[in-house]
């Protein structure tokens, strides 16, 4: 057309994605975005230039040109999108350690219980409230031998661990071999990477009410010096014991957050999911929408 006209915007396309979620490139390996506040806007790819109208074609001889040229396209990529829930604890332990019934118990999650492994096939969260204060509790499905290999379930939820401050693991009493089965999921957790086993690890002994009080000492005994920290004993299904759980996560998420603060101020370009407010990450997990069992 003959007047200076500009044509129109082309619409930008969004996607909103859960709290979270990570962008990664082609191959998996690069992460282009860590998404980890709610409300977050990046441009992940921009669009093409428009093109010249023709009043960039004026020229002394041609006043009014009628040339304009098209507009390129735009940019293109392959992504990979990942999401990695944030919660303050990773709940772990071999299947039918108790996890589901201690969320349960804690929180108005409604997991499913039963005593066969891998009842809990998606990872669950409930936000746990003690002493004036919350946080939220992951319970990850069963890790397994091999999980970090990929075998079994497991593997495909380690990545959530890597977000939370705290890991609880649950080692059921009722079994032999509780140190052997410590052991097992230690090594999952190693076998992953990604700084799971340098996190802080508050153990229990679970289940407390079906094992004679001396083969509990005993078993205590052996994980306390096996782990070389301390080991609470509690019974999800009694609630004894829960409470001094709970506080000692409370403790333990605070310093790690207070931690990671000190570390995102000194370094301030690393992302910090810890150091967000509960506030953020009980907004972003309803949106996430894994079975958290809403106030
Ligand atoms: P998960 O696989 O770790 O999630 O374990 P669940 O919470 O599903 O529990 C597995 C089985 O152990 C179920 O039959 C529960 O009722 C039982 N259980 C869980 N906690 C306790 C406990 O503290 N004491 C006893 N005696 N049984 C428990
Ligand atoms: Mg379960």
């Amino acid at each position: 057309m003959g007047a200076n006209r500009t044509g129109a915007a082309g619409k930008s396309i969004v996607l909103r994605v859960p709290v979270g979620t990570q962008i990664m490139d082609e191959n998996n390996e690069i992460v282009l975005l860590d998404l980890v506040k709610a409300g977050e806007t990046h441009v992940l790819l921009k669009g093409g230039d428009g093109g010249f109208g023709n009043e960039h074609y004026k020229s002394s001889t041609n006043r009014a040109p009628t040339k304009a040229t098209q507009g390129w396209p735009g940019e293109e990529r392959w992504v990979w999108l990942r999401l990695k829930l944030i919660a303050d604890v990773g709940l772990v332990g071999l299947p039918n350690a108790g996890k589901s019934t201690l969320l349960a118990s804690v929180s108005r999650a409604k997991p499913k219980i039963a005593d066969y492994p891998f009842t809990t096939l998606k990872p669950q969260l409930g936000v746990v409230q003690r002493h004036g204060e919350e946080f939220v509790i992951a319970d990850l499905p069963g890790l397994i031998e091999g999980a970090s290999e990929g075998a079994g379930l497991g593997h495909r939820f380690l990545g959530h661990v890597e977000r939370c401050a705290v890991i609880l693991h649950l080692i059921d009493a009722t079994e032999e071999d509780v140190v052997g089965n410590w052991r097992t999921i230690r090594t999952e957790l190693d076998t992953y990477g990604h700084g799971l086993t340098e996190k802080l690890e508050i153990l229990a002994l679970n289940k407390a009410d079906a094992v004679p009080k001396e083969e509990l000492a005993k078993k205590r005994a052996k994980l306390k010096r096996a782990a070389k920290h301390d080991v609470l004993v509690m019974s999800g299904a009694t609630g004894d014991g829960v409470d001094a759980v709970l506080t000692a996560l409370l403790q333990a998420i605070k310093a790690a957050r207070e931690a990671e603060r000190e570390k995102s101020s000194s370094a301030p370009s690393r992302v910090c999911a810890m150091s967000e407010s509960l506030a953020t990450s009980r907004r972003l997990i309803i949106k996430i929408g894994f079975g958290l069992a809403r106030r």
